[in-house]
């Protein structure tokens, strides 16, 4: 069987290593092509001062376990360190002045009364509401809806400004208006059904998860396990994320790897897949039984309009957000003494110039060499389309003033680094997940083809890496049985 691959991030390389795999047993050849000269799409790790530089993704969720565990197999895993949540506290922005997130907020829901109430984070009407919340009854679900209207109906648009946009915008790069609340917030859809409010919901959450776990230390048939240390928010590598895609390369067959291979379009035929490229200028065209798409949604799009056009329309649907990241070194002692916690969040209505930045010494202090600072700042396109435009001087001077502003910093970073990811983060509008079911279903009626990447399923690195395998693994099925394809996990 002949599979390949389009695109070369970590959606791409993960079902490389899967392929790979199953190559070494002889059971499938494979290639991958990616339209840049690099792989990794947008992970990208430069050294610089004795730091690690993050031009992309810093870390992974600890939680979602697909990333460590790729990490164990490709044997890096000792290269894993987590943040130091001893330092873990985000502040957000208000009146240009850094309020800490209070005591007792579970992401967006509070839970203890009094922390959110003297917090000055929130304006008054919002703590009212806060206070009528826990009050709400169970609601039926009517239909997806933007993560800013569930959050409003529940505590009114103070904490949409000051909470829900900034948070998200932080990990979507994109407006909460527009984010899905199914998809973005599924949890706390499914508590507002059964509990009506969400502080409610929370709290019964936490009650029944701390009754299972007294219940499980009782069982006189299972010994007490001594309690597990409990594990960081994220995870990243030492030296860059960077070095989980370096420990893919090593790990494939480098002839399989394709670089400055842009794949034009994909046709079905009777022998499989044909697909015309543009390879290092010259424009080819080669056939498979499968292929496994780990593209952005709107170049998959492109790819597959000759093929399947309703196809095609649903996957251009997808938004997707355009960010610039700006890191600056800086010696620590001309930064001063720094607000604790890990960074800070900026409210759109803040007369700043960044969405977020990270003091990436607190984060994770083994990336940053000592008396050095890291501050890692975002800027989105979607809320200052002219900044993200301007050239990259400007960028920085205008993130320099608000380092200055916010921070007191008046010192010049030592050495900085602009980086626009145009398109770089799928967007999981209202009625997301009603598409996917489509797109699903559409894929279906195309034996052989494959989609993966940060489009479907989750946009984390962890997501992608899971469902590249995933989509491996089927792809490899698909030649002994009956081919399927699937979307979602
Ligand atoms: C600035 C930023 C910060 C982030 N921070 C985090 C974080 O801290 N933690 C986290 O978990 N996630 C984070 N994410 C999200 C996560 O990094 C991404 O969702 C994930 O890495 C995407 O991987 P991918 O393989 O799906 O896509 P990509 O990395 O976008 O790779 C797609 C590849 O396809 C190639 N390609 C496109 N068209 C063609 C074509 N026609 N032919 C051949 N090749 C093609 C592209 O060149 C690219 O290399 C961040 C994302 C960004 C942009």
């Amino acid at each position: 069987m002949k599979i390949a691959i389009i695109g070369g991030g970590i959606a791409g390389l993960s079902a490389a290593f899967e392929l790979e795999k199953a190559a070494a047993a002889g059971d499938v050849e494979y290639d991958l092509f990616e339209s840049s000269g690099r792989l990794g799409g947008v992970i990208y790790s430069l050294p610089a001062e004795g730091c690690v530089v993050e031009i992309g993704p810093d870390s992974f969720v600890t939680e979602k376990t697909a990333t460590s565990e790729l990490c164990k197999e490709l044997g890096i895993a000792d290269q894993i360190v987590g943040s130091d949540d001893a330092n873990r506290r985000t502040c957000i922005l208000v009146n240009n002045k850094l309020v800490p997130l209070p005591d007792g907020l579970m992401f967006l829901v509070p839970t203890k009364l009094m922390p959110s109430i003297t917090t000055p984070l929130f304006p008054l009407t919002t703590k009212f509401r806060m206070a009528m919340e826990f009050l709400f009854p169970p609601r039926p679900h009517v239909g997806d809806e933007s993560v800013a209207s569930l959050i409003e109906r529940h505590y009114g648009k103070g904490m949409v400004d000051r909470l829900a946009d900034p948070l998200l915008s932080g990990i979507y790069g994109g407006a909460s208006n527009l984010l899905s609340a199914q998809s973005v917030l599924p949890g706390m859809v499914t508590m507002e059904q059964k509990y009506g409010s969400l502080g409610r919901g929370m709290l019964a959450m936490r009650s029944q998860a701390n009754k299972a776990k007294k219940a499980a230390a009782k069982n006189p048939d299972k010994p007490a396990a001594p309690r597990p240390a409990p594990k960081p928010m994220f995870s990243t590598l030492r030296n860059g994320m960077q070095t989980l895609v370096d420990a893919i390369i090593q790990r494939i067959d480098n002839r399989r790897i394709h670089l400055h291979a842009k794949v034009e379009t994909m046709q079905k035929s009777a022998d499989g897949w044909q697909l015309t490229l543009l390879e290092n200028g010259k424009q080819k065209t080669t056939t498979y039984d499968a292929i496994i798409l780990a593209v952005p949604a709107h170049a998959a799009a492109a790819m597959l309009e000759d093929t399947d056009q309703t196809l095609a329309h649903e996957l251009n649907e997808i938004p997707y957000s355009s960010s610039a990241t700006v890191s600056m070194i800086y010696s620590e002692d001309e930064v001063g003494k720094l607000p604790e916690g890990f960074g800070f969040l900026v409210p759109a209505s803040e007369k700043c110039s960044i969405m977020a930045c990270t003091f990436v010494q607190r984060k994770f202090p083994a990336r940053v060499e000592k008396g050095t600072a890291v501050l890692r700042s975002f800027i989105g396109e979607a809320r200052n389309p002219d900044l993200f435009n301007s050239p990259d001087e400007v960028i920085i001077e205008r993130v320099a003033e608000d380092m200055r502003n916010v921070l007191g910093i008046t010192a010049k970073p030592k050495q900085w680094f602009v980086h626009r990811w145009y398109g770089g983060m799928a967007q999981y509008a209202v009625g997301h997940k009603q598409r996917i079911e489509k797109i699903k279903q559409l894929v279906e009626t195309l034996p052989g083809l494959f989609l993966a990447g940060n489009a479907y399923d989750g946009i984390g690195v962890s997501d992608c890496v899971r469902l590249g395998q995933q989509m491996a693994r089927t792809a490899l099925k698909s030649s002994v049985a009956t081919p399927v394809s699937v979307v979602s996990a």
